[in-house]
C-alpha cells in the first residue's frame, strides 16, 4: 500500500519517511529532493525550478506530475511509495487519485503530522541535510551525530531555501494553498493525525503503529 505523509515544510516528513524506507521496505518519493535533482543537472528546467524554489514558491503542477509519473509507473516501487511533499494543493491530490487510478493503486494510509509556525521556523533554521544519503540532522540539536555522520560532515549541507524570510513564505503558502488538502483527505478511515512536535522516536512509533495495523 502507498502512504502519503502530509504536513508544513520542517514537520519531520523527511525524517520519518526515512524511517519507514528502513523498517518497511518503502520508497521515499520527496519530490522536493527530485526537484533539486533537476536543479543539480544545471538544465534550462532546473535553473527555473531553482528561482521558484529559492523565493519559496511552488514549481509547476506539469513540472511535479511528469516526476511523479516517473516514480508511479516504476514496478519497483509499485505499493511501496511514501509521499513527501506532494500532493500539495488540491489540484495535485486530485490528479494523484488519477495517476493512482491508471496505475491500479491506491493510498493505504494518509498520515498527518502537525506542528506549530514557531517549532517549524526552529527547526527548519537550523536544518542540515546530506547530498549523499540524504540524512536530515540539526545543526543545533544534533551536534554529535554531525561529527560522526558516515557520509562525512562535508556532505551535510544547508538548504538555500531554509532561511528565515523563505521559511515564513513557505509556512504561509502551507497555510493557505496545502492545508485545504486535508480536506480531500481527513474523512477516510485510513487518516491519522499525529503531534508532529513530539520527540522523532515517539512520532516513529506512533507511525508504525499505524503502518503495523
Ligand atoms: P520540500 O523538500 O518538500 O520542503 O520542498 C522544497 C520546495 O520544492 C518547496 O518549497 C517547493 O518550492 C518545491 N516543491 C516540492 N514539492 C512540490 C510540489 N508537490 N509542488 C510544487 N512544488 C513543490
Amino acid at each position: 500500500m502507498n502512504i502519503i505523509l502530509f504536513g508544513p515544510p520542517g514537520a519531520g516528513k523527511g525524517t520519518q519517511a526515512q524511517f519507514i524506507v528502513k523498517k518497511h521496505n518503502y520508497f521515499q518519493l520527496s519530490t522536493g529532493n527530485l526537484l533539486r535533482e533537476e536543479v543539480k543537472l544545471k538544465t534550462p528546467l532546473g535553473y527555473e525550478i531553482e528561482q521558484l524554489i529559492s523565493n519559496g514558491k511552488f514549481a509547476s503542477d506539469e513540472t511535479v506530475n511528469a516526476l511523479l509519473r516517473k516514480s508511479i509507473t516504476n514496478l519497483k516501487y509499485r505499493d511501496r511509495i511514501i509521499f513527501d511533499g506532494y500532493p500539495r494543493n488540491v489540484k495535485q491530490a486530485k490528479n494523484l487519485e488519477l495517476i493512482l487510478a491508471e496505475f491500479d493503486q491506491s493510498i493505504g494510509h494518509t498520515i498527518f503530522l502537525n506542528v506549530s509556525k514557531d517549532i517549524v521556523e526552529k527547526r527548519i533554521m537550523g536544518r542540515m541535510t546530506c547530498d549523499k544519503c540524504n540524512m536530515t540532522l540539526n545543526e543545533f540539536f544534533n551536534k554529535e551525530q554531525i561529527e560522526l555522520h558516515p557520509c562525512g560532515k562535508d556532505h551535510l549541507k544547508k538548504r538555500k531555501d531554509d532561511n528565515f524570510d523563505v521559511v515564513v513564505a513557505r509556512y504561509d503558502t502551507y497555510m493557505k494553498t496545502t492545508k485545504p488538502v486535508l480536506d480531500f483527505y481527513s474523512n477516510n478511515t485510513n487518516f491519522t493525525e499525529i503531534n508532529g512536535a513530539d520527540e522523532i522516536e515517539q512520532i516513529n512509533n506512533k507511525i508504525n503503529g499505524v503502518l503495523n495495523v
